[in-house]
């Protein structure tokens, strides 16, 4: 996969791009992930890049050149990959594990960060996708951004050590994830259920689900509306 970040500010990804697994997964070349600075396209002496909203109001608006003249240079360098352009965008569609799966399916991501009061319109024109982190406004797209990449990156196959661990996670199997132990089998008067220890596999499995279930009954009811429960997953919450 490759991965371009379109962004005022580069220097803000070295520290996510360059730890723990993403940094792994650019190592094993499993994805390639790139750094645009659109300032560089900005026009004049000092590379304006924003400019004041037509119409009066407050804050400065990006310039369309700019982010056109960018994405042209992408096109360029990669003129036959597919590419999905992600604007990223308080407006847009809140981002959840399923369009990081959708994401992870694609050759080529394009992430557009915003900053100051937002885009001059003409700048949507450019993009497959409008995607908010959530409903909060950050000050740049930029955070936004590295927590997409992350939510992506880890579902490429051989990225994860156990790519079992990508589909029992919280949000992959429509339910959150049941409670984990690791040693000591007893901490400070707290003991790990029995059934995690007897080694029989089938009754450690219902037990899992059983706990994902009331998990996510008790923490998040909404995702029971999408999830088809068994008759034996209703009674237990029906309890
Ligand atoms: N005035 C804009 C509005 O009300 O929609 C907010 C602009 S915000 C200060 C600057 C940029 O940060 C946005 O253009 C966007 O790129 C990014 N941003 C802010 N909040 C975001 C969010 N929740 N999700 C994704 N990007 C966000």
């Amino acid at each position: 996969m490759k991965i371009d970040i379109v962004t005022l500010f580069p220097e803000m990804f070295d520290g996510p791009l360059g730890h723990s697994i993403v940094k792994r997964a650019i190592e094993k070349d499993i994805v390639d992930v790139n750094t645009v600075n659109f300032r560089q396209f900005g026009k004049g002496k000092h590379q304006q890049v924003d400019d004041t909203p037509y119409g009066g109001g407050a804050g400065m608006l990006l310039k369309p050149e700019p982010l056109f003249d960018a994405m042209d240079t992408i096109n360029e360098q990669s003129p036959k990959t597919n590419k999905r352009v992600i604007l990223m965008d308080p407006a847009g569609k809140p981002f959840d594990q399923a369009m990081a799966e959708d994401f992870s399916e694609e050759e080529h991501l394009i992430f557009l960060c915003g900053h100051y009061e937002g885009y001059d319109e003409r700048i949507r024109s450019l993009v497959t996708d409008e995607v908010s982190l959530g409903d909060y406004v950050l000050t740049g797209g930029e955070l936004a951004a590295m927590v997409m990449v992350d939510a992506t990156v880890r579902l490429l196959p051989d990225v994860l050590g156990n790519a079992v661990s990508a589909q029992t996670d919280s949000h992959s199997s429509g339910l959150l994830e049941h409670p984990h132990y690791t040693r000591p089998a007893e901490y400070k008067g707290m003991k790990v259920p029995d059934v995690l220890m007897n080694g029989n596999h089938g009754l450690i499995e219902t037990w899992r689900h059983e706990q994902s279930l009331k998990r996510t009954f008790l923490r998040r009811p909404d995702m029971l509306e999408n999830y088809n429960l068994t008759e034996t997953d209703q009674a237990l919450i029906a309890k």
